[in-house]
């Protein structure tokens, strides 16, 4: 089963005259339950492969079905719900609320979902154990390590239940001993049946992941 199908996806930026091609008809296929790191240099266009597979931005041509719905003829509307349902995003820099303790971080989206405040707190709470933070579900970001906040966000991603686990660069704030450990954790989640994608200029982390997809100049390379 294809969670993510792109076929001879283009994508190009209008540059005042010039047009520039980002992604030159790429081709893509990730099925359930796969962990894949995209690799590339800076440049080479996979934050624009990210932004599409995270339906934050649409091809010019070419098809993308992101779990078997067709994203190229959405509203904003429509991106912005299937984004919320499909997709727990992870970032470099992992954009927690700083006010606000783990537990609340993370809870954040079930309650903007309009579940109640317990069911949100048990669900938060649940995902924070899996990811090994039983114990620091009360501490705000400033008072956890920058891998802590990282597993904060992997939790507040986690959370709804998403059908992938799409992160940029999830270990590029981090020291290569602590974004090893991150990657550990991911295959932990993986073993448990999640999908995940990860966005990395970084060799040595692309290799914890089982399948690497190369970009270069806006072609990949499998
Ligand atoms: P990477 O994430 O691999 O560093 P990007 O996808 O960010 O690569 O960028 C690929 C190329 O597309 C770069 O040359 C970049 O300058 C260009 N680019 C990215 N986003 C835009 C944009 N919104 N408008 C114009 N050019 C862009
Ligand atoms: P999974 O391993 O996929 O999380 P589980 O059977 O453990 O599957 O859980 C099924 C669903 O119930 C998941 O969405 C999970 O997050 C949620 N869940 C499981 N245990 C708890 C709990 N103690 N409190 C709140 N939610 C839970």
């Amino acid at each position: 089963e294809n969670i993510i199908y792109m076929k001879d996806v283009v994508k190009s930026y209008k540059m005042g005259n010039n047009e520039l091609v980002v992604l030159k008809e790429v081709s893509l296929q990730v099925k359930r339950g796969e962990f894949v790191a995209v690799l590339g240099p800076s440049g080479s266009g996979k934050s624009t492969l990210m932004n599409i597979i995270g339906c934050i931005d649409v091809v010019n041509s070419g098809e993308y079905r992101l779990s078997g719905q067709n994203i190229d003829a959405k509203s904003e509307d429509e991106l912005s719900a299937i984004r919320n349902r499909e997709i727990g995003f992870v970032f470099q820099k992992f954009n927690l609320l700083p006010k606000y303790t783990a537990i609340h971080n993370v809870q954040m989206p079930l309650l903007l979902r309009g579940l109640d405040r317990k069911t949100a707190y048990e669900k938060a709470k649940y995902v924070l154990e899996k990811v090994g933070l039983g114990d620091r579900i009360d501490h705000k970001p400033l008072e956890l390590s920058g891998g802590q906040q990282q597993r904060v966000s992997i939790a507040r991603a986690l959370v709804g239940d998403p059908n992938i686990l799409l992160a940029d660069e999830p270990t590029g704030a981090l020291d290569s001993q602590t974004g090893k450990e991150i990657m550990d954790m991911f295959l932990q989640l993986n073993q448990q049946g999640n999908t995940i994608v990860i966005i990395t200029h970084d060799e040595e982390i692309a290799q914890k992941a089982k399948r690497i997809i190369h970009v270069k100049d806006g072609n990949i390379y499998q």
